[in-house]
């Protein structure tokens, strides 16, 4: 088991940044999120950590110790490659074994750490299978059993579930997790998909162009988006903006958006100029004793709750509210927001100032 520090952590690629000083902590056993869309430098991070890349700058600390410009084989880390990638020709046992045999092992200690392996995954009834005829469940079970039979101190995973369909997908993602809370090991997982990172993570670190945008559990991420950026990648719908021009102090408690007075949290940092206020559809709530006004574009039904669309002076934004509230498209709509789940952006830096 491990603790993984990034520090100032850069990567350069000739004149172009695909990492920019980057500096996260994953704590020893976390299951960790490295999220953000395609090109955003994850996968670089991630093969920096594994030794597949090394670092224009920056630290690894493994465990305290700086593993950065480090070979691969000599971090004892695990990669997680492509979940697939058996070999064909080898039954589910030798393909299990195959890593502690190279190492040298001795015959009855591979034996028994596959046996252990095989009972952790629940695969113990087909080792002696070959791996052609298995399903994709098992083959992918086969596969981790590869990666984990080595005990490693952590594990390197970039979109293992990314070519499965969803229905699939979500049911490795719970076995991962599951396997995850059993073993206990640390584990870093790179994905693009943001409900994954949510339900998956401890911690997720969330990037944009090389640059860690926020780094925080689900929740603080989720409930307190420290740029646009986050605030807009995470949750669905996203979080609503609505734009104004002003300027907020510590401790007045109100924003003026449109003529309208708004309640915001008094612990508020200051900005001035173009701002945004930013509310999550379910912290908009209809109600039409409200001065803020806006006329219902449309409404998506999903079930237990829908989303309504409703423009705004200060422009569109959606409301997630109960699927038994009957509202008409094209018809007028108070809004009130809840208190305590506003921020505040400044819409020049993309940073939130309160
Ligand atoms: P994806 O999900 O598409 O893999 P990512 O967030 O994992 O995206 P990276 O693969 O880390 O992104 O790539 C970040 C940037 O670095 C991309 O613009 C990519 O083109 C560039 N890049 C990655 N590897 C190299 C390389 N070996 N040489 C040059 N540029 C590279």
């Amino acid at each position: 088991m491990a603790q993984i520090v990034i520090n100032n952590l850069r990567k350069e690629f000739g004149s172009f940044t695909a990492v920019q000083s980057s500096s996260f902590t994953i704590e020893d056993g976390e299951f960790f999120m490295l999220l953000g869309p395609s090109g955003c430098g994850k996968t670089t991070t991630l093969r920096m950590i594994a030794g597949l890349e090394l670092p224009t700058s920056g630290q690894i600390l493994l465990d305290g110790q700086d593993v950065a410009q480090m070979r691969a084989s000599a971090r004892d880390i695990a990669f997680v490659f492509q979940m697939f990638a058996l070999y064909p020709h080898m039954n589910v046992r030798k393909n299990i074994s195959y890593p502690l045999v190279s190492q040298g092992m001795a015959r009855k200690d591979v034996r028994e750490r596959v046996e252990e392996v095989a009972r952790i995954l629940d695969i113990g009834n087909i080792l002696d299978r070959p791996v052609g005829g298995l399903s994709s469940g098992d083959r992918q079970r086969v596969a981790l059993g590869r990666a984990i039979v080595r005990q490693p101190k952590a594990f390197l995973m970039d979109e293992p579930l990314g070519a499965l369909d969803a229905e699939f997908r979500e049911r490795m993602a719970e076995e991962l997790r599951a396997l995850h809370d059993r073993m206990g090991a640390t584990t870093v997982y790179v994905t693009h998909d943001q409900l994954e990172a949510m339900q998956m993570g401890d911690k997720i670190v969330v990037m944009n162009h090389g640059v860690v945008e926020q780094f925080g559990t689900p929740q603080n991420i989720y409930d307190w988006p420290a740029t646009m950026f986050v605030a807009d990648f995470i949750g669905s719908p996203p979080m609503n903006f609505l734009h104004f021009e002003g300027a907020v102090k510590p401790g007045t408690g109100s924003i003026r958006l449109n003529d309208v007075e708004v309640a915001v949290p008094v612990q508020a940092g200051e900005a001035s100029g173009k701002l945004a206020l930013g509310v999550r559809p379910e912290h908009v709530v209809i109600d039409d004793n409200s001065p803020v006004r806006g006329i219902v574009t449309a409404t998506e039904y999903l079930g237990t709750t829908q989303i309504i669309s409703v423009a705004t002076q200060g422009g569109n934004l959606k409301v997630r509210a109960p699927s038994s509230r009957i509202v008409g498209v094209d018809s007028q709509v108070g809004l009130s927001f809840r208190q305590g789940a506003l921020t505040i952006f400044d819409t020049k830096t993309g940073r939130a100032v309160l």
